[in-house]
């Protein structure tokens, strides 16, 4: 276990603030992302260095295609999540106890410089990296420190100040803007847009930025919401890119996957905004 940060006390209880959820913790309990525990009334992370996956990826994979196209990533997750998506495509290690190999900050940072010239540096991905938070900045400053890259693979739901810290670690993030509504965001997520939105505003000023928008049949794909997801968008910066994911029937989800004529017609949708418009996971 490794102390939190962002954190006060509410009596015995402790109101964490690292995202917008500001979960008020009793002792012996955790926040809803399962990973921030009071325990005598100090905020503890219990996921910091536990790695559960970890690969060579394209940066493509991430996705990123305006970054370094053609290049590799070593890319790293933990579990844990603060959102609760019933769709959540990697719930096995989000929402699961996933087994884990302890690796410091600095073993991590040594490990992407093993890796070679074609690795760019360090992905923190496949589940939440926001609540790994004291891990990612401690890896992310020695990733850096190697002249290495950092990229952010994020749902963005994270309070400002927090952010704030991160942003001067990290290179390029990819975002999800998971539907343009907040009942969506709301109802199937446990989230907020607002605050995402806020964070991709806010990114777009400090790193490269992609965002992926997971589309999921009949919940988040009219074609009203995808032009006002795409014209706010484009209201922050019309280059950025934009993915369209294919959505397919996970964890709590039995929705039927999303016909790939959907993707594309979104795509054509979002590109009257947007420079920049990928359909993604359709083989
Ligand atoms: S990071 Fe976890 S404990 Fe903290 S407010 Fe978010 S969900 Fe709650």
């Amino acid at each position: 276990m490794h102390k939190a940060s962002y954190w006060e006390s509410e009596g015995a209880a402790l109101r964490c603030t690292l995202c917008p959820h500001y979960c008020l913790i009793q002792p012996g309990r955790t926040g809803r992302c399962r990973v921030r525990l009071n325990e005598d009334g100090e905020l503890y992370t219990q996921n910091y260095a536990e790695v559960t996956a970890i690969a060579l990826d394209p940066i493509e994979k991430k996705p990123l295609y305006h970054f370094f196209p053609g290049q590799m990533i070593l890319s790293v997750g933990t579990w844990g999540c603060n959102l609760q998506c019933r769709f959540c495509q990697n719930w096995e290690i989000a929402h699961g106890d996933p087994a884990f190999v302890a690796t410091s900050a600095e073993k991590l940072a040594e490990l992407a410089e093993q890796q070679g010239p074609l690795n760019l540096g360090v992905a923190y991905t496949y589940s939440e990296p926001i609540v790994w938070f004291e891990y990612v900045c401690d890896a992310a400053t020695a990733v850096k420190r190697r002249g290495l890259k950092n990229v952010l693979v994020t749902n963005g739901f994270i309070n400002p100040e927090p952010l704030a810290e991160l942003l001067p670690l990290m290179d390029a993030m990819n975002i999800d803007l998971k539907a343009f509504s907040q009942g969506f965001y709301q109802d199937i997520c446990g989230g907020g847009l607002e605050a995402v939105k806020k964070t991709i505003a806010t990114a777009a000023g400090s790193c490269h930025v992609e965002v992926t928008t997971l589309i999921v049949p009949g919940l988040n794909d009219g074609d009203e919401e995808i032009a006002q997801l795409a014209s706010w968008l484009a209201g922050v910066d019309p280059a950025i890119p934009l993915h369209l994911s294919r959505y397919f029937p996970r964890y709590r989800m039995e929705l039927p996957a999303t016909p790939t004529e959907s993707l594309f017609h979104a795509r054509s949708v979002a590109q009257r905004y947007l420079h920049n418009v990928y359909v993604g996971n359709v083989g």
